[in-house]
């Protein structure tokens, strides 16, 4: 099998090539920005790599479609930061630019594997949020955040429409809070734009306060990208056509966590951790931030966000295995490496 993925040397994209060079014997072409995620499997036969962007590298784009089997347009700004910050950047390349690969797909008659989001389901009360039953609930137009919910769900609702019209091949995966090494980047952490886990360890490394938004009571359900990449693998591999057609979420409903819970465990793995100690790091510690002062105004929060995972398990046999705390521990030493080199980079530069 011939894949295509756009988006490549992100946070799902670099991990699901490893996977897929590692458990399968398919082709991977695939098109990024930076190679920094993917640079280990850069030498491997079957991972055809192009540096470029999305927004420019269209005939490129059109003929690998062409010349695939599945495609998965991974390219997508998924930041609350920046959703408050730059919206319009977020609908035109989260919205439009997606909107093209999917056209070409139906054009070229080629299988689509989205990205939707749990941010979809918004501010959704049910216990469980289901795919097919549960309301998408987002919040009022100046409130910046939900742009990026809005651009998913109504690509979701395209995909479907082109599915049910004209016979359009797909499936939509919708992670919810998939975490782990590579999740986003320290770089972006500097600028308080990343996302929690690679947030607070930032904040750890540097002796700065973890920020609890507006207390940290919102809760969230966080899976181990290892974890998810089995659920997203056993989407793509696709027996008997399981998978055409459908809507998954994959999370872990079982690390069900509010923010302050989750500071509190990273406190105490970072207090023993042999990085801290060895550079007379200060321990964690935490301080409560209004929303508005951290995000600036348009930010709207979800107070809780848990999946139904039973699509996925009824269908594939999914059963994430990873506990938050194996997971939290796995992310910080990675980011402890990350955090090793670039401060190596900026020896070398000064
Ligand atoms: N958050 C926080 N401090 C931070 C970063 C995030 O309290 O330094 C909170 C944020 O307000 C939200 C939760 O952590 O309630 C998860 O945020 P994240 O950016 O990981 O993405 P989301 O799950 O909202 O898409």
């Amino acid at each position: 099998m011939k894949v295509l993925i756009l988006g490549v040397n992100g946070f799902i994209g670099s991990h699901l090539v490893g996977r897929i060079l590692r458990d399968t014997d398919w082709e991977v072409f695939g098109l990024d920005l930076g190679t920094n995620k993917v640079e280990e499997h850069l030498g491997n036969p079957r991972f055809h790599f192009v540096e470029g962007d999305v927004t420019i590298s269209k005939e490129w784009i059109e003929y690998h479609i062409k010349k695939c089997d599945v495609v998965l347009p991974l390219v997508a700004i998924a930041t609350p930061k920046v959703y408050v910050t730059d919206p319009l950047r977020v609908f035109e390349l989260d919205f439009e630019e997606n909107l093209r690969v999917v056209r070409q797909c139906v054009k070229y008659k080629k299988r689509v594997v989205f990205p939707s989001t749990s941010e979809v389901y918004g501010m959704c009360p049910d216990a469980e949020f289901d795919e097919h039953e549960s309301p998408l609930v987002t919040g009022p137009i100046p409130m910046n955040r939900w742009i990026y919910s809005t651009s998913k769900q109504l690509l979701d609702r395209v995909i479907w429409a082109y599915g049910f019209q004209h016979g359009l091949k797909f499936t939509l995966f919708r992670p919810f809070n998939w975490m782990g090494p590579k999740l986003d980047s320290l770089n972006t952490a500097k600028e308080g734009s990343s996302r929690l886990v690679t947030q607070f360890s930032w904040n750890l490394f540097n002796g700065e306060p973890l920020n609890l938004v507006d207390g940290g009571t919102a809760r969230r359900c966080f899976i181990d990208v290892e974890d998810a990449m089995d659920g997203l693998m056993a989407v793509l591999r696709n027996e008997g056509g399981q998978a055409d057609g459908q809507i998954f979420n994959i999370g872990n409903p079982a690390n069900d966590y509010s923010v302050r819970e989750i500071a509190e465990m990273m406190i105490a793995i970072w207090k023993d951790h042999p990085f801290r100690k060895e550079r007379g790091i200060p321990e964690g510690r935490m301080v409560e931030t209004g929303s508005g002062e951290f995000y600036g105004k348009g930010y709207q929060d979800v107070a809780r966000r848990t999946p139904s995972i039973k699509r996925m398990q009824q269908t594939f046999g999914f059963a994430p295995k990873v506990s938050m705390q194996d997971s939290l521990r796995k992310a910080i030493d990675f980011f402890v490496e990350e955090h090793k080199a670039l401060e190596k980079v900026v020896e070398t530069e000064n």
